[in-house]
């Protein structure tokens, strides 16, 4: 049975082996901001690829955008965000630390009310009534009861634009990745063949200022979200909502996470977005925080909202440049009577009718996917009175797909053994290593997460066979030298 894997091994583990690091160490680090490490960008870009793999490349049916970080400010006041983005927070009167209201735990129960979750981007001050805070505790200093009212705090980072006084404007840093690609709804409509039902699909960074940041790369101000809108035919939105649910479940246990560390939590309807006709949280079991079970992922059916709303947005600019570009000073345009056929409408040609479509949302966290895919892999056994450390990815997430070792640096091997990484590393991420003694070669890898390790030997010499080791059975078979190359790829299923 594999020991219960604790945050602080995971931690040890990515500074030791270099997944990830604590942003500006050398200047005494910068909390909850991160920095990838050699294993770690590997790791993080095949999370990133397999998502596209699967959710882009093997469909007919979903394109791809790379929308710039930086949008016009309208965009935000159009999704509400300019407005609403807010968490509610309290501050406790002992040690004036500010946390979120929600992850506020009772003092007796140690638990959060399920009616007291709400979805920040729908919080609005008056909601901040229905808080009683006087059960809670500070996490900070453990004081019970001593919160000031809550307050809502702006989630959205500010700049400046612009090096002259005249055309200088408040720009902010996008909080999701979704409305650059609301944005270019009509762009990839008029440019490409798709016709909907379809999606349009993004993977890029997102910054929100929290008002808490927790466990690791759990919860940063800085990262990286994977998100598809899925645009489809007001009415058969349920059942795409299905479709997508049982897509993105897939996606986590075919790439390795245990089925029973994953489950799917239902919004309530009193915990929904407004705009949102349903939510799903996909959740993992993390091996820290009050509830163990925390969110990877979001999949909302947001209904015609965004559409909606950014046509109310086009409509907006005359005001927005009227007020000096302020867009404190500006309210939203209101809806055209005849909106259904406005500029961001769809024409159905089979149907030969005209409407908004309904979209569905997955929304996944790159970071927190790669954290739960760490954790998931971490294993720990005894093997001959040793313990062996060891990451059993997936391969298609491996950092290092295979390492290539001569078994002594004489002989001959290091040049067959260069040979043969020569030839794989044009392929795919290889390694070549001849220090020291192989059965720690081995073990560097295994706690590498390297799925299989090549090791050239004395009957290499006579017979032009190698070895190859497999990670988690630590089975070794022997091969030509010839056929590595398609071992290789049918294992790892390139
Ligand atoms: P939470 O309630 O945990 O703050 P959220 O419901 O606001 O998250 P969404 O807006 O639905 O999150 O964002 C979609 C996904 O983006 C989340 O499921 C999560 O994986 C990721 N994400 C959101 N905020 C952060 C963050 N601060 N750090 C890392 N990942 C994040």
């Amino acid at each position: 049975m594999a020991k219960l894997t604790k945050l602080d091994d995971i931690v040890s583990l990515c500074k030791r082996r270099g997944f990830i690091f604590q942003s500006s160490e050398i200047y005494g680090g910068l909390a909850s901001c991160y920095d990838y490490g050699p294993l770690g960008v590997e790791l993080k870009n095949n999370v990133k690829r397999a998502w596209w793999k699967n959710v882009v490349q093997m469909r007919d049916d979903v394109v791809g955008l790379d929308a710039s970080i930086f949008m016009h400010p309208l965009i935000w006041k159009a999704s509400g965000h300019a407005d609403k983005f807010a968490d509610l927070v309290s501050e406790c009167k002992k040690c004036n630390t500010r946390t979120r209201v929600d992850h506020l735990q009772d003092s007796e129960t140690g638990t959060k009310k399920a009616e007291e979750h709400a979805e920040h981007v729908s919080m609005a001050t008056e909601e901040s009534k229905q808080y009683n805070l006087a059960n809670k505790v500070c996490p900070n200093c453990g004081a019970v009861g001593q919160f000031t009212a809550p307050m809502p705090f702006k989630l959205m980072f500010e700049t400046q634009m612009g090096a002259n006084a005249e055309d200088s404007m408040t720009m902010y840093l996008r909080p999701e990745t979704a409305q650059g690609i609301f944005a270019n709804f009509r762009n990839v409509l008029d440019t490409t063949r798709v016709k909907v039902p379809f999606g349009i699909a993004q993977v890029g960074k997102s910054f929100r200022n929290e008002v808490t940041t927790k466990a690791f790369i759990f919860r940063t101000r800085e990262f990286e979200q994977a998100e598809l809108e899925f645009f489809c035919e007001p009415g058969t939105d349920e059942q795409w909502y299905e479709h997508w649910k049982e897509q993105r479940c897939n996606w986590y246990l075919n790439l390795g996470l245990k089925k029973e560390n994953l489950r799917f939590r239902d919004h309530d309807p009193d915990e929904l977005a407004h705009y949102a006709k349903a939510c799903v949280d996909v959740e993992y079991r993390f091996p820290f925080g009050s509830g163990d079970w925390q969110e990877l992922e979001g999949i909302a059916n947001r209904t015609d909202y965004d559409l909606r709303q950014h046509q109310r947005g086009m409509r907006t600019l005359n005001r927005w440049y009227e007020s000096g570009r302020d867009l404190t000073k500006i309210k939203l345009a209101d809806e055209a009577e005849d909106y259904q056929s406005g500029p961001l409408s769809y024409f159905d040609e089979e149907k030969k009718a005209r409407y908004i479509p309904y979209v569905i949302e997955p929304s996944a966290g790159m970071d927190r996917s790669t954290l739960a895919f760490l954790v998931d892999a971490y294993d720990e056994e005894e093997v001959r009175g040793e313990t062996r450390n060891l990451l059993r990815f997936h391969p298609a997430l491996a950092p290092i797909k295979a390492a290539i070792f001569p078994l002594v640096k004489k002989e001959g091997m290091p040049e067959i053994a260069r040979s043969i990484y020569d030839d794989l590393k044009r392929r795919f991420n290889c390694f070549y290593d001849e220090k020291g003694a192989v059965g720690r070669r081995y073990r560097r890898q295994d706690e590498a997460g390297t799925p299989f390790c090549i090791t050239v030997d004395g009957q290499t010499l006579q017979d032009q066979t190698v070895t190859i080791r497999e990670r988690d059975s630590m089975e070794q078979v022997r091969i030509a030298t010839a056929q590595v190359r398609s071992y290789l790829y049918d294992k790892l299923d390139l």
